[in-house]
């Protein structure tokens, strides 16, 4: 606000004591051991007010610091940074606030450090620094909810843009203000920033009434600093349409009023404003007197709009009463200030473009940054999902596989149970009777080729159906197991042994004499017999007949070796059984032809023709 220039005190003082530290308007009593949170936010609401107390209550919290809480801890740092900025301390002050600004947990607080710069870059002329801290301003406060936060720092931003000369934005704060008036409130400062920024946007609309009702509010609200600042708008007013005795009348009723405020920058506004008047009424004197009062009470503060006006005003009054020279002076002065004054709206207006430029291409950088973000975060959902789909078509190619393997090992299984079931007997596990026969062959081929000799021996268990008939199944079947395993243990590794059918075996002795088979057919007869079957009670009685015959009378060919030996054990069966019989001897013994095929006709029915 263009009358609130330097302070009483300190350079930085009233910039930041708005409403009064120099009015000392309220005093509040402490209140003993109140607890440190409630005394912070008494500090931050009086800290314009009371500034006596304010003090006070930091050098107590101070004390107690490191024990309050972090969000404590901060705002205790943000009134101590405040009150560096009232000191004058102004770059102390900007670094504790820009740390707060930066850093603090609570978006009210950080609000409230970003406020407070806006609020000294705005005394100091540093447009491009306050515009910068607006414009955070403006992106933090939909995060807070405090309300006196967030009313304090609009109000903070209208006064920003009244100094920056931004009087629309301005106003547009100052109604934003209006619809948020704390309920502790009046609508005093919200009011007084939307007519002020009117009246400097020169604003035709603006009445000397709305002015006067603005003046009412603000003295109701017990802001008499507020409605001395109206008052000089109302007075421009006046003086602007001519009624220059209605502003020196208003000017000079509350005239003493402001110098008890002690508040230099709207004393400038009185002084001139009186100076305008006098000088509009012809009385030369005091015209000049209020000018110099103005200039006598400038702050430090070389722009300001009274010192200008002051400086013009003392130029013509010199001038009308025809001092050339102190007329001349003042000129010079005036066109000094002025120069300065419309160096700072170029400054301002400046700033206000250069960082309106970087806020865009920051919004762009951020738009371009999100939108890569959001490419990148696709680019992450595919690539996931990818993971899941390759995840699940190795899940599922290892699914089949287990599950090939798991057939092949079952197929596996059952090839090698159907081979055991087609080579193996399955109750004496000897070969079969196709698989004897194949091996047979197989050998006698070798043994054709080495032209070496081979026996093939035919043994049947004697009356073994009188066994199944006296003992049972059970029984028959255990007793071709007992006369399988008294045979093998007189077989050699290379002689193949088969179970024809029934109680029917076949050996062929490879490499071997007809004289050698009959020995060994003879000891497995004979083991056979001494087999010891069954208990005492069950006393089993077995032996088996045996038919040889060999390649050197018979022939290399299965089927004759088979029909030779058939019937060399048929002659044995007649010959009383438990006995060994070779085709010569047989032939030998009966002198009877000795071809039995039709009888024996089974044991011959798969051999190859
Ligand atoms: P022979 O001394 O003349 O050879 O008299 P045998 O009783 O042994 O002759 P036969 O051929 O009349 O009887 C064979 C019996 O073998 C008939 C059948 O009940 C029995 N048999 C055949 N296969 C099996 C088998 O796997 N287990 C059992 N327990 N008996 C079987
Ligand atoms: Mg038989
Ligand atoms: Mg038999």
């Amino acid at each position: 606000m263009p009358w609130q220039g330097r302070t009483c005190r300190q350079l930085l003082g009233s910039v930041i004591a708005f409403t009064g530290i120099c009015v000392g308007m309220a005093v509040h009593a402490m209140p003993t051991q109140e607890p440190p949170g409630q005394l912070l936010q008494r500090a931050i609401s009086i800290k314009t007010t009371n500034h006596d107390e304010f003090l006070r209550i930091v050098a107590q919290l101070h004390q107690v610091a490191d024990n309050l809480p972090v969000d404590e801890q901060w705002a205790l740092r943000y009134l101590e940074a405040w009150q560096a900025a009232f000191d004058g301390s102004e770059s102390k002050a900007f670094s504790a606030l820009r740390t707060i600004a930066d850093q603090a947990p609570d978006p009210a607080l950080r609000l409230r450090a970003l406020a407070t710069m806006v609020n000294i870059s705005g005394f100091a002329h540093r447009y491009e620094e306050g515009f910068i801290q607006l414009n955070r301003m403006t992106e933090l406060l939909p995060q807070v909810s405090d309300v006196d936060a967030r009313y304090a720092a609009i109000g903070e931003a209208a006064q920003f843009l009244v100094i920056s000369h931004h009087y629309e934005q301005a106003i547009e704060a100052a109604n934003e203000m209006l619809q948020n008036v704390p309920p502790d409130k009046n609508a005093c400062h919200a009011t007084y920033f939307k007519l002020h920024a009117l009246f400097q946007s020169g604003s035709t609309q603006l009445t000397p009434v709305q002015l006067q009702q603005g003046v009412d509010l603000c003295i109701a609200g017990g802001d008499a600093v507020y409605a001395n600042a109206l008052r000089t708008d109302l007075a421009t007013l006046h003086l602007q349409k001519g009624h220059a005795e209605d502003a020196i009348h208003l000017l000079e009723e509350h005239y003493a009023e402001v110098q008890g405020f002690k508040f230099p920058g709207l004393m400038q506004y009185f002084n001139v404003l009186l100076a305008n008047g006098y000088f509009a009424q012809g009385d030369m004197p005091k015209a000049r007197k209020f000018a110099l009062a103005t200039i006598e009470g400038k702050v430090e503060d070389a722009y300001s709009e009274p010192l200008r006006q002051a400086y013009e005003l003392l130029y013509r009054i010199e001038n009308r009463l025809g001092h050339a020279r102190e007329a001349l002076t003042y000129h010079e002065k005036y066109m000094e200030v002025d120069k300065g004054y419309l160096n700072d709206v170029n400054a301002s207006a400046l700033a206000y473009e250069s960082i309106k430029q970087q806020v865009l291409a920051k919004r762009t950088q951020v738009d371009t940054l999100n939108r890569q973000n959001q490419i990148l975060q696709l680019q992450r959902q595919l690539d996931h999902k990818a993971m899941e789909t390759s995840r699940l078509y190795i899940a599922l190619l290892l699914t089949v596989l287990a599950s090939i393997a798991f057939w092949l090992l079952r197929i596996k299984r059952s090839q090698m149970r159907f081979k055991r079931l087609a080579t193996q007997d399955s109750l004496t596990h000897i070969c079969s009777r196709q698989h004897f026969v194949d091996e047979a062959e197989q050998i006698l081929r070798q043994a054709a080729r080495g032209t070496r000799s081979a026996c093939l021996v035919l043994m049947d268990l004697d009356h073994f159906k009188l066994v199944n008939d006296t003992h049972g199944h059970v029984i028959g079947d255990l007793v071709l197991k007992r006369a399988v395993a008294a045979c093998q243990q007189h077989l050699h590794s290379n002689d193949i042994f088969g179970r024809l059918g029934g109680e029917e075996f076949a050996i062929l002795f490879p490499d071997c004499s007809a004289r050698q088979a009959l020995d060994r057919a003879d000891r497995i007869r004979q083991a056979i017999a001494a087999t010891p079957l069954w208990g005492e009670t069950r006393h089993v009685v077995i032996s088996a007949s045996f038919g040889i015959a060999c390649t050197d009378r018979s022939g290399y060919e299965l089927r004759q070796l088979m029909i030779d030996a058939d019937n060399a054990l048929y002659q044995a069966k007649r010959d009383g059984r438990n006995r060994v019989v070779y085709g010569d001897d047989m032939d030998a013994a009966t002198g009877e032809a000795v071809t039995h095929e039709a009888i024996h006709s089974e044991r011959l029915a798969d051999l190859p023709h």
